[in-house]
């Protein structure tokens, strides 16, 4: 089953069935349909476990959407962990996940803008795999990790790489943090429909064009061993996100380079749960 969530005309977050730009609201499905706080609450495979609704109940998806699950208390990134991606950056395939981690403020949904900052002048793309944490979890097993995935959207890892990689110690961070940098949609993915995420075709267009395209067998660390080790470190909360990496072909590493500029359009595909698309824009 696949969610997404939109604001109502006060601003209110609300729910949706998604399939293929319609929506189905919830709240035409059922008395309680759930608040931001209340959607984890109602376990792991609750949504896998919603009838699918008549097809008269669907009607045209809103222009934009807001991120598919409430805002998360943490936001994990993986760098470099598509191993053409690594070599393609010059970087050594590492031994360990490269961990990083953005702020809410970043998190956009599909149709909503990206904003290009005033101060970072080589903004980049970057394709990625989102996996939504379901269940609280501390020191899970690789064998048991998956047991804790809600479900899989896509995402956008937006890169300023002059900061990234042209400040003082490699500003990671705030190169990949900056308002709007975390576009993620259009709907999260129950986690039953896709029992192996691990052979996903995903791909990158820019302005139409494809520009990443790889599948998620080229990870280097895959998902049930970065929950496991990100579990080592911090305990994972239900709604946190995980953007796995991205594949070869982002634009700092072209010749010559290709950095987005005002108006154009970058679409995430990914097999399995449909089509994150977002416009830029330049910060006034
Ligand atoms: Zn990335």
């Amino acid at each position: 089953m696949r969610l997404c969530r939109y604001g109502d005309d006060h601003g209110a977050a609300r729910y949706a069935l998604y399939q293929q730009d319609r929506i189905c609201p919830l709240a035409g499905l059922m008395d309680d349909p759930p608040t931001d706080a209340e959607l984890f609450d109602r376990g792991i495979d609750w949504l896998a476990s919603l009838p699918t609704p008549a097809d008269s109940s669907w009607q045209a998806a809103p222009d934009t959407l807001l991120p598919p699950t409430p805002p998360p208390e943490k936001i994990f990134c993986i760098g470099l962990n598509y191993r053409d991606h690594a070599i393609e950056t010059g970087s050594e395939i590492p031994t360990e996940p490269v961990v990083f981690s953005k702020f809410n403020t970043a998190l956009i949904g599909h149709g909503e803008t990206i904003c290009l900052p005033k101060v970072a002048h080589q903004v980049d793309y970057e394709a990625e795999l989102v996996v939504v944490i379901g269940r609280t979890t501390r020191h899970v097993s690789v064998g048991d990790a998956m047991q804790h995935v809600y479900g899989y959207t896509c995402g956008h890892d937006v890169s300023a790489r002059d900061w990234q990689k042209g400040r003082p110690g490699g500003q990671w961070l705030l190169g990949k943090t900056f308002d709007t940098f975390a576009p993620v949609g259009p709907c999260v993915v129950s986690a039953n429909e896709i029992p192996d995420p691990s052979n996903l075709a995903i791909r990158m267009r820019l302005n139409g064009e494809v520009v990443q395209e790889s599948t998620t067998a080229q990870l280097i660390f895959d998902i049930p061993t970065l929950i496991a080790h990100l579990s080592t470190i911090v305990t994972l909360k239900p709604g946190d996100l995980i953007f796995t990496g991205t594949p070869p072909g982002v634009g700092a590493a072209r010749t010559p380079p290709v950095f987005l500029t005002s108006g154009d359009q970058c679409s995430v595909e990914i097999e399995g749960i449909g089509t994150l698309t977002n416009r830029c824009e330049a910060e006034n």
